[in-house]
């Protein structure tokens, strides 16, 4: 036997693909859900009764016991709740796997333990899931056997979004809505449909795991809350792009090979900056498909680990001093005859389409930065941004010096007659080819970039969906084309209206354009004179939903509307507090029950060291000065401990959901991280072998 692995023969096999379906559907069934996955519309319970027959038979076949409605509720992670195909025996006491068209489409998980934001009261607690029907149904094989999964939709009784597909979807629709206007007053009146593509390059740390299994802050709080610097950081830059080591080079393998068969296009993986920390990245797809994949990459990425003796973190910061976890989300907007509106070919100066295309989205932006800021806020990316490992908080855009160039032009005068070239790269070696370089140059530190084709929005943390931050783009552009197009369409001289409306915009609009370092103080003023928010917290920035320009943006194009928004306000607030509430007392837990502990037992080594010293006559000194350090340190950590735990008692106590998280953020914060001063500085005095967790150095070097 060959052990050469197929990848086309093992891509997609756990997937009910078109393929699948083309083969196990009469013909018009077939054709009738293609036809509603392209372009809409309703499925007859007829029809769903045949799909659900196949689809079932088919995940049998390869093993399925269980079927799942697969959702993403405001948790931020994907649920499930498993159904088998069990059904009632007959007379004869013989059973037959059943899943009806009834089962496929619609599901009713009792809602009332999800975040609903006080949509729906504990005593109206239905809940529904729908069938993607542009999602395909997968199968999950785990501890509990295979299951078939159907990605789906979750609102309530009412109709209201639990979810995060549900905006997206419908922000999908409107994307495609106005930005086929665009391409028809554009004369590509062939386009039937404009897609909003998405690649999320995904970054995760792997440690060891029972190193992990030592450290209650991993487990609770996914992050280190206490940990002095190792010796070595990510300094030496050894470690990005460096070779990968075995165990890690096993992993990745093996998640391959299971995102493969998930029919998710695993295509790069490296080592990133931080030691202990690894990337991967998909090829692009349609929106909706990249953001359920997204969900299925972290999973996988966690469920994998396992079968290595590894823990997969996918925090964005867990170890303070080396960088932390994003996702870089790109994102572009295709029709389906192939034209990619953010492709500015080889003369952008020239190309009107993309030059309008541009300066639309540079209105979006600059519109509502404070929104796009929003989708990328999380507990844990208040860590990240603005950290010089990830870009600041405020929100600006990139577009290197060549589109730049052309957009002064434009402002300048209304045209833009010269482009700057990318230059000849010259090694100086005659056996290397010489090559044309880009005439654009990479910056890492813009948080909204444009990057040849696409534009990549690097704000959204590593754990976090990118359902919001891909719903908040899809809207505001689609608000910026609708504006235009009202005006457009109208328009006596098209081109002289268009020609108008890309100076104006990138007039009105240039402020949020900057090349430079996002990184320097001086961006901060210079962002803070040109008007530009600066919304540093995931707390600061929930209003956002709800501002006046907000609901008016989400309530015109049926995204949110304002009590949806007004539920995730609240949900929001809630997780905020909840998750530092977990992490303030896991840091009192292990103050308390191990850290102190293990110091105090350290202080009598050291007092029963001193006496004998003495004892024997000899000169005590250096024993006293350290039992003094230490003793110091403890009584720091004793006097910060009781600090905090007031602060979590006050905090505790308030009602007010916003009041509470601002309080969470602005006291109990502070109080957590006046803790874990002395605690890291007695971590460097105490003897290894009596710390009582792993430290950074056995966690991220020793993988
Ligand atoms: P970069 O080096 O600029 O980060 P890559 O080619 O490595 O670009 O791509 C990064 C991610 O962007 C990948 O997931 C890739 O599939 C995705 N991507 C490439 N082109 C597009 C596009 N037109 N729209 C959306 N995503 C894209
Ligand atoms: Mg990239």
């Amino acid at each position: 036997m060959s052990n050469v692995m197929n990848v086309e023969e093992l891509f997609a096999s756990k997937v009910f693909t078109r393929e699948t379906m083309k083969a196990r559907l009469p013909k018009n069934t077939y054709k009738e859900v293609i036809r509603l996955m392209d372009e809409g519309g309703e499925l007859s319970l007829a029809t769903a009764d045949v799909v659900a027959k196949a689809m079932k038979d088919w995940a049998v076949e390869n093993g399925a016991t269980h079927y799942t409605h697969w959702f993403q509720p405001l948790t931020g992670i994907t649920a499930e709740k498993h159904d088998s195909f069990v059904s009632h025996p007959d007379e004869n006491g013989k059973m037959i796997m059943e899943f009806s068209g009834k089962e496929l489409i619609k599901g009713e998980p009792d809602a009332s333990s999800f975040p609903s934001g006080g949509l729906r009261a504990t005593f109206e607690a239905r809940g529904y899931t729908a069938w993607d029907i542009t999602s395909p149904a997968f199968l999950k094989e785990d501890a509990t056997g295979v299951i078939l999964c159907i990605p789906t939709a979750f609102c309530s009784y009412k109709g209201e979004a639990l979810d995060k597909k549900t905006p997206l979807l419908r922000s999908l629709e409107v994307i495609n809505e106005q930005a086929l206007r665009i391409v028809h007053l554009f004369g590509n009146t062939d386009a039937k449909k404009v897609i909003a593509s998405v690649g999320a390059e995904q970054e995760y740390f792997l440690v060891d795991r029972e190193k992990y299994l030592q450290r209650p802050d991993l487990i609770f709080a996914g992050r280190t809350l206490f940990g002095a610097p190792a010796p070595k950081g990510q300094e030496m830059e050894d470690h990005y792009f460096g070779s990968i080591r075995e165990r890690v080079g096993a992993y990745m393998k093996d998640l391959n090979v299971e995102l493969w068969k998930l029919g998710v296009t695993a295509k790069t993986q490296h080592n990133e900056a931080a030691p202990a920390q690894h990337e991967l990245a998909p090829i692009y797809e349609e929106a909706n498909i990249a953001v359920d994949h997204n969900q299925l990459v972290m999973e996988t990425m966690k469920k994998v680990a396992g079968r290595h003796g590894l823990t997969c973190l996918l925090h964005e910061k867990p170890f303070a001093g080396v960088n932390g976890s994003g996702k870089h989300n790109n994102w572009s907007l295709t029709t389906d005859n192939g034209v990619n509106l953010l492709d500015p070919g080889d003369t952008p100066n020239e190309n009107i389409q993309f030059l309008f295309v541009l300066a639309c989205i540079i209105k979006a932006v600059d519109t509502h930065a404070d929104l796009l800021r929003q989708s990328a806020a999380d507990v844990g990316n208040d860590h990240r941004l603005g950290a010089d490992e990830a870009p600041p908080a405020i929100i600006s855009i990139f577009l290197g010096e060549q589109l730049e160039d052309v957009v002064r032009q434009l402002v300048e005068t209304g045209e833009a007659s010269s482009l700057i070239e990318g230059g000849k790269l010259q090694t100086g070696v005659s056996t290397l080819p010489d090559f044309v370089t880009d005439a654009t140059d990479r910056n890492r530190t813009s948080p909204f970039a444009f990057t040849g084709n696409k534009f990549e929005f690097r704000m959204v943390g590593s754990s976090d969906s990118i359902g919001s931050p891909n719903t908040i783009l899809n809207a505001i552009v689609a608000e910026a084309f609708c504006e235009a197009a009202d005006i457009l369409e109208k328009a006596d001289n098209f081109e002289m209206a268009v020609h108008d409306m890309i100076k104006e915009y990138l007039t009105k609009h240039q402020r949020i354009i900057f090349n430079g370092n996002g990184y320097a103080d001086e961006w901060v003023k210079e962002a803070e004179r040109r008007g530009l928010p600066n919304i540093k917290t995931m707390v600061e920035s929930v209003s956002t939903l709800t501002t006046e320009k907000s609901v008016k943006l989400f309530e015109k194009f049926g995204i949110f509307t304002k009590t949806e928004l007004e539920s995730r306000e609240e949900i929001l607030y809630e997780i905020y507090s909840k998750t530092i509430n977990i992490e303030a007392l896991t840091m009192i837990d292990m103050t308390s029950r191990q850290i102190i502990p293990a110091v105090v037992g350290y202080c009598k080594t050291l007092a029963e060291t001193v006496v004998a010293v003495k004892g024997a006559g000899a000169d005590a000194t250096v024993y006293t000065q350290l039992l003094t350090e230490v003793s110091d340190k403890l009584a720091d950590m004793k006097e910060a401990l009781v600090k905090l735990q007031e602060a979590e008692e006050k905090a505790a106590a308030l009602k007010n959901g916003k009041d509470k998280a601002f309080f969470y953020k602005d006291v109990v914060r502070a109080a957590m991280d006046e803790l874990r001063v002395p605690v890291d500085k007695a971590e460097l005095l105490v003897d290894k072998k009596v710390w009582p967790m792993p430290t950074y150095g056995d966690l991220i070097f020793e993988v």
